[in-house]
């Protein structure tokens, strides 16, 4: 038997060792951007075509390389940044590895420019599958240059799981962010397909948070500053009242690096505790210091993660921390979470059952109270829980209606309670609907169908509305736009990341056009991984859900009653589109248990 181990070739160690580094064209924007950084470059311009799978180039105007250095910069493990195992405990810059380059010059046709300020000629390196085709002396500007072109040319399993333009483009533009935030002494410029995209003049990081984010977020941000001896915390969070329920704008940086830390997230969570609603995420951009030596950031290849050495205390710090800066903002009291349309009740899951409505009473006050028997507590009278799982589904609504509704006092069928129930007697007792959840469910069958017949619908707004996104979320709309369109939006694109929003669907015409928008196109986001044929159920269970009247809204007799009658009249009035009890019935045996004596 011959001997049958063999070394891999560099070349095909180099693709393997791509295959971590590289997944797709931002994992190149973001290694070619680092290294730049770490150039010392004071302008860093990114340049894409079709969102990357044609052309990258990124220029910078840092330190450059001398010949040699160019050449072996394409050499695996080979980087100017470290020298011995020691380094690892010291690294003060983004890259170490020595992989980028040579991962980068594996999977694609890669262009180097580059000249030290000292030389006066530049080198010129031409490389593809990590064979160098021809290396000379070229005029070129201080700094380096380089293009990739044709990414995973040479690999079309890899080149064929690439997503669809505006996707590839929403994650460099993530990864161009995650490097401007954490360098604000640098200008940076992201082109793609001529067009510019982000042009962030050198700043401090309130307005580079800004010039990222938007405007708007200007009157959002609390600072954020801590010193302690094991790390120091700077930074922004976002006031209570800015949270949403969609992530977006959480960053953690630790030594200027862009990190992910479930960990840590959990700490800012708890800060905001009680103080937002407890499915909303606050905004927030924290940058942890600490030594070196105390982290290891060489746990992951694209080393965005990091792992500390005193995980727990840090902790503590960041808890205390962000604690501390919604305090000094003295927020807390003047929040008022009826403004957003958001009410302090349950959050009902699949599987809660409806518990019977409680009634504001004074309970300490019985006029025909007998102190002798008086003992019990009044908590225990009304904390009783109705069980009608005999119940779950009703399913003929005619018979349900023939006989009681005319009973209740001036004249109503229906009962509107805490702004989020209506209840109505019916025969075997009283039914009870969610009323959002009914909205939903109308809303929902009502655009299916509209889209199944194809009918335009699209309201046309008297004044159209301009809305200006941060960039990663405008790639979404303009990838969402046909979907949108066939579901009754009229939208135009303005450039600078702005739509112009001309007509809505008639059904969820109102106010809150871009809270909608952005509800939608964070549930697109959701949906990376479903089928194309399924996406437009998703889209039109995203624009109900984000049109459906929230909890908190006064309904006056003729809504109620028109509201009810559209829900009956549709296919399944049972449950909203992801599948929670929009009605229940609670049985007139139930009722009387709660009189038993
Ligand atoms: P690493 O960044 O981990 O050292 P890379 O493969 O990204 O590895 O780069 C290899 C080396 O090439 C770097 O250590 C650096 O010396 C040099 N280099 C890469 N890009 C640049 C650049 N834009 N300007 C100057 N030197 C560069
Ligand atoms: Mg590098």
């Amino acid at each position: 038997m011959p001997d049958i181990i063999h070394v891999l070739s560099d070349a095909v160690a180099n693709q393997i060792a791509a295959g971590e580094v590289i997944q797709r064209p931002a994992s190149v924007v973001k290694e070619l951007m680092e290294n730049a950084v770490d150039a010392g470059a004071a302008t860093i311009r990114v340049m894409v075509k079709d969102a990357g799978k044609t052309l990258i180039q990124v220029t910078d105007n840092g330190c450059g390389m001398s010949v040699a250095d160019a050449r072996l910069s394409f050499e695996r493990h080979a980087t100017s940044k470290i020298s011995g195992a020691d380094d690892l405990f010291a690294i003060r810059t983004k890259g170490f590895r020595g992989e980028a380059l040579a991962s980068i010059a594996a999977v694609s046709e890669v262009e180097l420019k580059t000249r030290r300020h000292t030389d006066e000629l530049g080198t010129r390196i031409l490389i593809s599958a990590s064979t160098i085709d021809s290396q000379e002396h070229v005029q070129s500007p201080t700094g380096t240059s380089i293009q990739v072109r044709n990414l995973f040319y040479n690999i079309p399993a890899r080149r064929k799981f690439l997503k669809s333009d505006h996707t590839e483009l929403r994650q460099i533009i993530n990864e161009f962010n995650h490097v401007a935030l954490t360098h604000r002494e640098i200008e940076f410029l992201l082109l793609h397909n001529q067009t510019e995209i982000l042009h962030l003049p050198p700043s401090n990081l309130r307005q580079r948070i800004i010039s990222v984010f938007g405007k708007s977020l200007n009157n959002y941000l609390i600072p954020l500053e801590t010193n302690t001896s094991i790390t120091n915390i700077h930074g922004f969070i976002g006031k209570p009242e800015h949270a949403r329920t969609r992530y977006g704008e959480q960053f953690f940086f630790v030594n200027n690096r862009f990190v992910k830390h479930p960990y840590l997230h959990k700490a800012v969570m708890s800060g905001y505790e009680k103080i937002i609603p407890p499915d909303h995420i606050p905004s927030y951009f924290i940058y942890l210091e600490t030594d070196p030596a105390r982290i290891d950031v060489n746990i992951h290849p694209s080393k965005t993660e990091v792992k500390f050495e005193d995980e727990k205390s840090i902790w503590q710090i960041l808890l205390a921390s962000v604690k501390e800066a919604i305090g000094r903002n003295n927020l807390s009291p003047s929040l008022d979470f009826n403004k957003e349309g958001v009410i302090d009740i349950p959050v009902l899951t699949k599987n809660t059952e409806v518990q019977v409505p409680r009634i504001e009473i004074n309970p300490d006050y019985d006029p025909f109270r007998d102190e002798e028997n008086y003992r019990r507590d009044p908590e225990e009278h009304r904390s009783y829980r109705p069980d009608h799982r005999n119940r779950e589904r009703v399913d003929d609504w005619e018979q349900l209606f023939e006989a009681g509704a005319e009973t209740i006092t001036a004249g109503n069928k229906y009962l509107q309670i805490k702004n989020k129930y209506i209840l109505s007697p019916v025969k075997s007792g009283v039914m009870v609907i969610d009323q959002r959840r009914a909205h939903e469910r109308v809303l929902y069958e009502k655009l299916s169908k509209a889209w199944e017949n194809r009918e335009s619908f699209a309201q046309q707004t008297l004044f159209p509305e301009t809305i200006r996104f941060s960039a990663p979320d405008y790639q979404v709309c303009l990838e969402l736009m046909p979907w949108l369109e066939k579901i009754g939006f009229d939208i135009r694109e303005l450039g600078n990341n702005t739509l112009v929003v001309h007509g809505i669907p008639a059904e969820l015409s109102g106010t809150r056009t871009r809270e909608k928008l952005e509800k939608i196109i964070e549930h697109y986001k959701t949906l990376e991984t479903v089928p194309e044929t399924e996406i437009y159920d998703e889209m039109i269970r995203a624009a109900a859900s984000a049109g459906a009247m929230d909890y908190g809204k006064l309904l006056s007799n003729t809504e109620i009653q028109e509201l009810v009658d559209r829900l009956f009249a549709c296919r399944d009035p049972n449950y909203s589109p992801s599948g929670k009890p929009v009605v229940k019935i609670i049985e007139l045996e139930t009722l009387d248990l709660q009189f038993k004596v």
